[in-house]
């Protein structure tokens, strides 16, 4: 009997691989970047701990250091009143809801969070979900199937590209931001295709540039085809009181079919939202897996979000700041001669090193100097394209951008 297991693996004739984790591709590459950080001496730059709130500044391994990496953009993630009100949630409800919304998961705060969202873009409803990355993956897999076609930029989100994937719809990527390619694209495949779904971002993390918004409109009433929005990195950002892409292009609501958005980011919380017609959200309510047979949002989780929405809504001036702040980034780091791509000055500006090796580098030897930014590597972006990103946040002073940017020259001239 002893002898089972063993006579098993070897009678199989099945391989290793296939059953052993430390085979498996990924962990294989994981490894291999490992070792590969190792023989070049370089500290792994991923995982750093922050020991308190992580905004414009932030303590990693007992050292006060400029934070560039957290998406904290309005400084509200710590702000006293965001986190009054999810103290004062915990004590009325609880930490968690402990059921499916549906059946007994229900607080008043989901409702009033998304009322607060729908008026923010000014549509008909909006729903909340546990993680923007959820949101995504159940509301377009969900929504679209086998006969449906989704375009989507070439940097779209992870979140876009396995939404796709599981609703099992026919996937494209046109250039990024090329109009001309989608046109292009939608003439030839428009009508062998059911539903089409245009899928672009209102703030792009790679670069921090945005799309032209109300061409992709313009184009996707003619080809009769819906168009999402996902502003992870746009809402509490762009427009003057940062309500996103929409405010900025000074927009009709009802022309983009799915408002998608974050509440991680800008709104100092966690999880997702899509905004758009009650048909729409009432269909993802009742019917998408995500949401349906999974928790409903955190009390505490709810409540920050909201008070977040309420305290960006009434103090625009950090929206202000922070737009001030990123264009003093970018006219700073263009002055000293970094390479930032297409940045906008929208809160992501991306300081482009070349190789992975010395992105890594680079983003160490900051940290040393007591500034925190992560390096974007192989193969997010292209291996010449290896980046500092850094995330301005309106609690940034200038300052801090100058004493950053005197160190960032000091590297260039080394
Ligand atoms: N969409 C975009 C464009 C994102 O950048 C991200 C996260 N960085 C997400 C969706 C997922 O959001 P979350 O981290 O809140 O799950």
């Amino acid at each position: 009997l002893e002898q089972t297991p063993v006579r098993t693996v070897v009678e199989s004739g099945i391989p290793e691989r296939f059953y052993r984790w430390d085979l498996h591709p990924g962990y294989q590459q994981v490894r291999l970047l490992q070792e590969g950080a190792a023989r070049f001496g370089v500290e792994n730059p991923f995982f750093k701990v922050h020991e308190g709130t992580a905004s414009a500044h932030s303590r990693i391994v007992e050292k006060t250091v400029v934070n560039y990496a957290s998406y904290n953009y309005l400084g509200l993630s710590g702000h006293p009143l965001v986190n009054a009100a999810a103290k004062e949630a915990i004590d009325r409800y609880g930490t968690s809801v402990s059921a499916s919304r549906i059946v007994s998961g229900e607080r008043p705060l989901h409702a009033q969070l998304e009322r607060a969202i729908a008026q923010a873009y000014g549509v008909d409803d909006a729903i909340v979900m546990v993680s923007g990355h959820a949101t995504n993956v159940t509301s377009i897999g969900y929504l679209f199937g086998p006969n449906d076609l989704v375009l989507h930029d070439e940097y779209a989100h992870n979140s876009i590209i396995q939404g796709i994937s599981l609703a099992g719809a026919k996937r494209l990527c046109f250039p990024h931001n090329d109009l001309e390619a989608l046109e292009q694209i939608l003439t030839q495949q428009r009508r062998q295709a059911e539903r089409v779904l245009v899928v672009v971002e209102g703030i792009y993390s790679m670069d921090g540039d945005y799309p032209d918004l109300p061409r992709f409109i313009e184009i996707k009433h003619r080809h009769r085809a819906l168009l999402m929005v996902d502003e992870a990195h746009s809402f509490g950002v762009l427009g003057r009181h940062g309500m996103g892409i929409r405010e900025h292009f000074d927009l009709d609501p009802k022309d983009v079919d799915i408002w998608m958005g974050t509440l991680s980011k800008a709104l100092a919380a966690c999880g997702g939202y899509i905004a758009g017609a009650s048909a729409l959200v009432e269909n993802l309510r009742y019917l998408a897996p995500g949401f349906l047979y999974s928790v409903g949002m955190a009390p505490p989780v709810a409540a920050a979000a909201l008070s977040a929405l309420q305290v960006l809504q009434a103090e625009p001036q950090r929206v202000s700041t922070l737009q001030q702040r990123s264009r003093y980034f970018l006219e700073k780091a263009r002055g000293v001669g970094l390479q930032t791509g297409a940045s906008t000055g929208n809160a992501i500006v991306p300081v482009i090193t070349g190789s992975s090796l010395r992105a890594v580098r680079l983003s160490n030897w900051l940290l040393e100097r007591g500034i925190h930014v992560q390096p974007i590597l192989y193969p997010a972006v292209p291996e010449r394209q290896a980046r500092l990103r850094f995330f301005l946040s309106s609690e940034h002073t200038l300052e801090d951008i100058d004493e950053t940017m005197t160190i960032l020259a000091e590297d260039l001239r080394a």
